[in-house]
């Protein structure tokens, strides 16, 4: 699946040669993933959030499964910042990769990776200052070892979650909002899936109406749709002016629900004055 994932990125970088910068950062960091293997998570009863959970609260915002992150996370950020400062990319993304690789080798990650994953910006903000880390590539290694720990280590997780009807517009197991959507094959027709923009979790929820403020007045709705890309389409709401990428086929997910691969996408979005949301890439 991996090697398939490399493959498919760069046949796609061939095609799209203008996402060339960004789609060999991606193609380093799919490398680098693939070689660390992590510590088997130890979760703790997962029924013990069945109350919380119904009542909105994403499994990931529970303390004790917090601290159960910290050296799996910790582990895997300190491999993608050596690696990644060591291969070729530009001065300043380096610096940016040294600081955090630097910070992670001389210190517990334990209270930066709280603020990241209670969602806590003014914290992030003030940590980073204090302890000279670029903010955004701090925000974007971080949720990539999460990411990386939650797809290694998630099934218990995905499989508590699935089937609990969690129909809320925010992710089920860390609480971002989504950047992407998919529309799957189901038995009454087609089910929207939508995509986490931090952990990369996906989730159902319904068919229409808007991802982000939940409007579903037909008239405000629209999709745009474009001859380059006929396997994806942008919705977008004309109430909070956003939009979602959303695929609509199955099959090539780890290109379609990568969101960089479909950065000409965004600009066509925002050229109309649609603006993103959910988003955890460097370059937004
Ligand atoms: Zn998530
Ligand atoms: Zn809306």
């Amino acid at each position: 699946m991996t090697n398939n994932k490399y493959e498919l990125t760069k046949q796609w970088l061939e095609k799209h040669t203008f996402l060339k910068d960004i789609g060999e950062m991606n193609l380093s960091i799919i490398q680098i993933l693939e070689k660390i293997e992590i510590e088997p998570l130890q979760l703790p009863d997962l029924d013990l959030y069945k109350e919380t959970f119904g009542k909105g609260i994403p499994v990931l915002q529970n303390e004790e499964l917090q601290k159960a992150l910290v050296n799996p996370v910790e582990q895997v950020l300190l491999t993608l910042t050596k690696v990644l400062s060591e291969t070729q990319v530009p001065a300043a993304f380096q610096k940016s990769c040294k600081a955090v690789q630097f910070y992670a080798e001389n210190n517990s990650i334990a209270e930066i990776l709280g603020y990241v994953l209670r969602q806590e910006t003014n914290q992030v903000h003030t940590f980073c200052e204090k302890n000279s880390l670029d903010e955004k590539f701090t925000n974007f290694s971080i949720w990539l070892s999460i990411s990386h720990v939650i797809s290694q280590n998630a099934l218990p997780i995905k499989l508590w979650v699935e089937g609990k009807g969690w129909e809320r517009n925010y992710c089920p197991v860390c609480g971002s909002l989504p950047v992407l959507a998919q529309l799957k094959q189901a038995n009454d027709g087609h089910q929207r899936h939508l995509i986490c923009g931090s952990c990369h979790s996906s989730w159902t929820y319904k068919r229409i109406g808007c991802a982000y403020c939940g409007n579903e007045e037909l008239n405000q709705l629209r999709l745009y749709e474009t001859a380059a890309e006929p396997d994806m389409r942008i919705d977008v709401c004309e109430d909070c002016h956003t939009y979602i990428k959303t695929y609509i086929k199955e099959g090539q997910e780890a290109i379609y629900l990568a969101d960089w691969a479909t950065l000409h996408l965004d600009l066509l979005a925002e050229k109309e004055g649609f603006s993103k949301k959910g988003s955890s890439l460097l370059i937004n």
